[in-house]
């Protein structure tokens, strides 16, 4: 169940748990492969230089939206804050419209819009301090423990994704229910002691579904929600992928139906597919 991590004692900022770590069984697989992949890195601190595997990336986890069934109904907005306990104001995924033609031929068309949790983050590349990781799965990640709130992510995604945390909107006072929940970090934040306050967060396409093998146990909140079944989510990257929801071939959704993918100009290789 997700809910038992959400209850976990706390731990001191260096201790938290993060999606960055290598599941177990494929920590097990880096520490043999070490000694015969390529890749030397040099520890700064130690001087010291050690083999480390060059990160293979084994899924492509991405998204179709088919705009056609999706009714606008939001259901998706609040799961995902219902899910992720973002303070608020803070939407991981707001749904945008945009007005195309001229009165009075306009069409108003909306886009869920979750992280793209591109091929080429550049959110990644201009974050200084490499707070910013691709997983194996392809899932884009803010490692709080690194993330020192320069908010150069913020300005660069071409997509607004990155929220800054500014802390202001928690509830204060003390008691339980001034607790909230980080389930993509695993435990319980208090006042005081919030992982995000301060640094930049965003959709993880849900990881804290996942099970210590990296398989989803439950779907994303917004995929599970989403009454119109108009969010398909799964591994894009295999050609005979299914969505984990509605079994639907991903690729043969990509290959039947006209889609789109948001700036595509930026050349950042979205994983967030429109189905128009
Ligand atoms: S829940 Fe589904 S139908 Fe409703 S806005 Fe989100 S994607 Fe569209
Ligand atoms: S959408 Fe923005 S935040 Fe998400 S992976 Fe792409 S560049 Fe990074
Ligand atoms: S995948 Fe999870 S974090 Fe991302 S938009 Fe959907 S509910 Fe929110």
């Amino acid at each position: 169940m997700v809910s038992d991590k959400l209850h976990g004692p706390d731990k001191k900022e260096s201790e938290l748990p993060s999606p960055l770590d290598p599941i177990p069984s494929r920590r097990k697989f880096f520490q043999s492969a070490a000694t015969v992949v390529a890749g030397v890195v040099t520890l700064a601190a130690t001087g010291t230089s050690v083999s480390k595997p060059q990160s293979v990336q084994k899924k492509k986890l991405g998204m179709v939206i088919d705009l056609e069934r999706c009714v606008v109904c939001r259901a998706c907005v609040v799961a995902c804050k219902q899910e992720n306990k973002t303070p608020p104001g803070m939407s991981y995924n707001p749904v945008l419209e945009e007005e195309t033609g001229e009165y009075p031929h306009v069409k108003l068309q909306w886009f869920p819009r979750p992280c793209q949790h591109c091929d080429k983050p550049v959110c990644l590349e201009v974050c200084p301090y490499k707070a910013i990781k691709k997983r194996e799965d392809g899932i884009v990640f803010i490692d709080p423990n690194v993330c020192r709130g320069t908010k150069a992510c913020v300005k660069a995604c071409p997509y607004k994704v990155p929220i800054f945390d500014e802390g202001e909107k928690y509830h204060e006072g003390t008691g339980v229910w001034n607790e909230v929940a980080s389930p993509e970090m695993g435990l319980m934040e208090k006042p005081g002691k919030r992982v995000w306050v301060g640094k930049a967060r965003k959709c993880t396409f849900c990881v804290h579904k996942q099970d210590k093998n990296g398989d989803y146990i439950d779907l994303p909140a917004c995929v599970k929600t989403c009454m119109g079944k108009a969010i398909h989510f799964g591994d894009l990257g295999d050609p005979n992928g299914k969505c984990l929801a509605h079994g639907e071939g991903l690729q043969e959704l990509l290959k039947t139906r006209k889609h789109m993918r948001l700036k595509e100009e930026e050349g950042t290789g979205p994983n967030v597919y429109y189905l128009t």
